[in-house]
């Protein structure tokens, strides 16, 4: 059988509610890998080092660019954030499947880098609901939340060229549906390549 884990890239407009459906899934699937990014934006209250987000200052981040250290790194709202290289290839070597949560332009790195990723973007179930849950969550100023509702416009014009779209109507919901994509990502003839290979080689033996 395939070997190698599944890379799993999940993106969506901010307040869209996809780290709650990801949290969720990884509750359900706890050998599942969670790519801790890293930025240059300062920390939200609450948030840990190395558990939410590596925070890195600007000249760190440029000095990890430049190594080639990151699968994929963009600017989102006036931020860098990229994601890890190294951690992302020894979990996917060693069968484990892996999650990046990513913005869009990140996202369509991996793909080219990695076209057997499997790129999941989660859609609000309207614009209006978007911007609800966005200003509903008072974490940020209304200049930010402007800037980011215009930004979420722009990301869901990626949305075509995602793999699969997911409407996080419910988190369970969205969760279960995550799970049927990732079991139907996981039977691909492309996914399962190798097995494929493994069999011909033994009906050769087989059949001599
Ligand atoms: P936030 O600042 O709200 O945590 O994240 C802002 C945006 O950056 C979100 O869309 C999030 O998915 C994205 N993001 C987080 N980590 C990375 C990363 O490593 N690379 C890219 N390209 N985007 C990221």
């Amino acid at each position: 059988m395939n070997k190698k884990g599944l890379l799993l890239v999940f993106s969506g407009p901010s307040g869209v509610g996809k780290g709650t459906v990801l949290k969720e899934y990884l509750s359900r699937h706890p050998h599942t890998a969670f790519s801790v990014s890293a930025t240059t934006r300062a920390p939200r209250e609450g948030e840990i080092h190395g558990q939410h987000y590596f925070f890195l200052s600007q000249k760190e981040f440029d000095q990890l660019v430049e190594r080639k250290g990151f699968l994929e790194h963009a600017q989102f709202a006036g931020n860098c954030y990229g994601t890890p290289r190294k951690a992302v290839e020894e979990n996917l070597e060693k069968g484990i499947d892996v999650v990046l949560e990513i913005e869009v332009q990140g996202a369509l790195q991996v793909k080219e880098q990695c076209p057997d990723a499997v790129l999941v973007f989660v859609m609000p179930p309207s614009f209006t609901e978007l911007s609800r849950r966005l200003s509903g969550r008072g974490t940020e100023d209304e200049t930010t939340v402007a800037r980011r509702l215009s930004n979420a416009a722009r990301e869901m014009e990626a949305a075509k060229r995602y793999d699969y779209i997911l409407v996080n109507q419910t988190v369970e919901e969205a969760a279960s549906q995550l799970e049927q994509i990732v079991c139907a990502a996981k039977h691909t003839a492309r996914y399962l390549n190798k097995f494929i290979e493994e069999v011909e080689d033994d009906a050769k033996t087989c059949c001599k």
